[in-house]
């Protein structure tokens, strides 16, 4: 596919009293047309300020401090606020995981809806609003005309999220990022969602950034799956070889912890600890504190993002073999 997103060495930073806290630490990656990604790790990792970055939406005092976000040949990085308002409602689309925030509480859905589609395309009123209730009905919106005319609150979690998605397409975006979208919704509902954004995508040839903390989701929906820990990505992959050989023992615990339909019942082994917080970050690697494989090597050095076969990529000691020599001539001398 052609890319259409190349984030290259993002850092962004808190500036706080208590110096500036690198909540995105050198993050590099890119997304193709059309392609499903998800950015995945738990909460702290970056994953949500990254995508925020992207959207230009870091808030004081938090600011861009170097990289690149290149999305097709602009650097979004450098954009002013205005620049990037015109990019957030045409290019870029996002959808948050509580729909009642962002939607107005006083107007109606087909109010809201239609103003969207009058803001971004070129159509009459009657055009809009035949347009939204297609919309609505698009998302699998039942009696579509008349939750034209509800208001938000008198809506299902469910159907607010459909409406969401809804909006967000209607300025026909290139790229659409969803911030936890599903985590407020019941399994089934979420199965649905995820659904409807996976086939709307398809259809619409729109690319998706998927943040999320759960991994069980990404498994049927995504084509690339990027693990993110404390700032920085720890692992990249298609999502195939990602659930069959994890690389990173992060993303292995993570898999660990993600419940298997079939063993529901079994026990989930949680990664022991917490992600650390930017004013007690480790040396070495970050992950060490945490990791059942540290090694001596790991506390003092911290892995480089190395390329792997297909194109895989992994921050971790364990497969660098000069390292892993090493390691084992001094446990033979032992
Ligand atoms: Fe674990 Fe070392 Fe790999 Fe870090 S570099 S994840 S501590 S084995
Ligand atoms: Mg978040």
């Amino acid at each position: 596919g052609k890319e259409l997103l190349n984030v290259n060495q993002l850092q962004t930073h808190f500036f706080t009293e208590n110096g500036a806290i690198p909540s995105v630490n050198g993050v590099s990656f890119q997304v193709n047309k059309g392609e499903l990604v998800a950015i995945v790790g738990e909460s702290g990792s970056g994953k949500s300020v990254t995508s925020l970055s992207i959207m230009g939406l870091v808030e004081e005092p938090g600011k861009i401090v170097g990289g690149e976000i290149m999305f097709e040949d602009k650097d979004l990085a450098k954009y002013t606020n205005k620049q990037m308002r015109k990019i957030r409602g045409n290019d870029i689309a996002m959808i948050f995981q509580e729909p009642l925030t962002s939607l107005n509480p006083v107007f109606t859905i087909g109010n809201q809806l239609r103003e969207a589609i009058l803001q971004h395309q070129n159509v009459d009123k009657a055009t809009a609003k035949k347009m939204s209730i297609d919309m609505l009905t698009q998302v699998g919106i039942p009696r579509a005309d008349k939750v034209y005319s509800s208001f938000p609150h008198s809506l299902s979690g469910g159907m607010r999220q459909r409406v969401m998605i809804a909006m967000a397409l209607s300025c026909n975006p290139k790229l659409l990022i969803a911030d936890e979208p599903t985590t407020a919704l019941d399994v089934t509902i979420q199965a649905q969602i995820l659904e409807l954004m996976k086939d709307l995508v398809k259809k619409m040839d729109t690319a998706i950034i998927l943040i999320t903390h759960d991994l069980g989701v990404v498994a049927e929906l995504v084509d690339r799956v990027i693990v993110m820990y404390a700032g920085q990505v720890v692992e990249q992959s298609d999502v195939f070889s990602l659930f069959k050989d994890p690389k990173h023992p992060y993303t292995k615990g993570l898999l660990d912890s993600t419940p298997k339909i079939q063993d529901l019942n079994e026990e989930l082994i949680s990664i022991k600890g917490t992600v650390p917080t930017p004013a007690n970050m480790p040396d070495g690697c970050k992950f060490h504190p945490r990791c059942p494989h540290a090694m001596d090597h790991c506390i003092s050095n911290e892995p480089k993002l190395d390329t792997l076969e297909n194109g895989r990529e992994v921050r971790c000691w364990l497969y660098d073999e000069e390292v892993m020599a090493d390691e084992q001539s001094k446990n033979g001398n032992e």
